[in-house]
């Protein structure tokens, strides 16, 4: 099966009370991708989802999938999978009852029914538990069950909405790298929707940023965290430390504190850099200041700097090396680890 292009194209939702929840969205998924929608509350992520799933229409524009358009089908017509936060699994069936439930509705015969079923459990990990009930299962091991319950009609897309948010922070993590490589095995186009970083990057083979109902960015991981497309971007994933520019010199730019090592041809107001990309230096180093704090963090510390700027420098440091508050620090950056925003 050739994995499907998912398009939106001048997709446009307002609810009866006036909020619009998407302006004008064009979008596309491409085949066998998976796309995570991350924002802040109330941006649009789900209306989004739903959307794609058949759960809205748009007021606007069009749905496709491939060359279909989709937009006046249902959810059911419309051949996708869908997990939702709470799983939405069914209390009174057994794992193997909610997981072929879809297949059954389908008038699948029970011997593929079952044979469909042992496969999914397998791919799940579940293969001891097609005979318990929902309520004897774990948050993680009812995830997995909406899990395969979705992807048992063989659908064309998968959607997922917040899949791990019920789960414990350690479990999640887990889950996070299991479901992302079960995702790539499939090579099933799939898009999910998060609240956390973490999980979009983790996932996400392109990450959709979304702000007041619009694109703030579309990217690889990489390159919303590395190079965000505006100030919005920049601070919702992750940390970040602003330098005001008040002159230039031969090799850089003066900050406060020093002089940033700055390779353009132009001369920006304001220059940014994640913690992780000043080095604590020993030799000589393009900014200098004091210690303010230290905070251990198991594999690397974040370190508060004082360069007489209006706030601290952030540095998360890997050396874990233990410095005295009060003591000189001198940071480094390689020039290309700085870069511009727009606001
Ligand atoms: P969250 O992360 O909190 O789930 P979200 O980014 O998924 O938020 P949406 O649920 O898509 O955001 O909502 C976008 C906007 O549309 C919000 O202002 C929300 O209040 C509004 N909205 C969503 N559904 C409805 C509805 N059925 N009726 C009226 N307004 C709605």
């Amino acid at each position: 099966m050739t994995a499907i292009t998912i398009r939106l194209q001048g997709c446009r939702k307002a609810f009866a009370d006036g909020t619009v929840a998407v302006h004008d969205l064009n979008l596309t998924v491409e085949g066998g991708e998976t796309l995570a929608i991350l924002g802040p509350s109330g941006c649009g992520k789900t209306t989004t989802l739903r959307l794609i799933a058949g759960l809205e229409r748009p007021d606007v524009g069009q749905v496709f999938f491939g060359d279909q358009d989709v937009t006046r089908l249902p959810i059911e017509r419309r051949d996708v999978g869908m997990v939702f936060q709470n799983y939405a699994l069914f209390p009174n069936l057994d794992v193997a009852g909610n997981i072929v439930y879809g297949l059954k509705v389908r008038g699948m015969a029970p011997r593929e029914r079952n044979k469909r079923c042992e496969e999914l459990l397998e791919l799940v990990g579940l293969q001891q538990h097609g005979k318990r009930s929902i309520h004897e299962l774990s948050g993680g091991q009812r995830q997995r069950v909406a899990l395969a319950r979705a992807l048992a009609p063989r659908p064309k897309v998968l959607l997922l909405d917040e899949p791990l948010a019920a789960l414990d922070a350690q479990l999640r993590e887990r889950l996070r790298s299991e479901l992302s490589e079960l995702l790539r095995g499939l090579g099933i186009t799939s898009v999910f929707v998060t609240h956390d970083q973490g999980e979009a990057m983790a996932l996400g083979d392109r990450i959709l940023v979304m702000e007041h109902g619009r694109i703030a960015q579309l990217a690889s991981p990489r390159d919303i965290y590395q190079k965000p497309a505006n100030a919005f971007v920049a601070g919702f994933v992750g940390n970040l430390n602003a330098f005001a520019v008040s002159g230039a010199s031969p090799t850089g730019l003066k900050v406060c504190g020093g002089e940033l090592p700055w390779q353009g041809t132009d001369r920006p107001e304001t220059l940014y850099c994640r913690p992780e990309h000043l080095r604590v230096t020993q030799s000589e180093g393009h900014l200098h200041g004091r210690l303010l704090a230290q905070f251990f963090q198991g594999a690397q510390s974040r370190l508060l700097v004082d360069v007489g700027g209006p706030q601290p420098l952030l540095v998360d440091s890997s050396d874990n090396e233990l410095y005295a508050i009060g003591a000189p620090i001198a940071l480094a950056i390689a020039p290309h680890l700085l870069f511009t925003l727009n606001a």
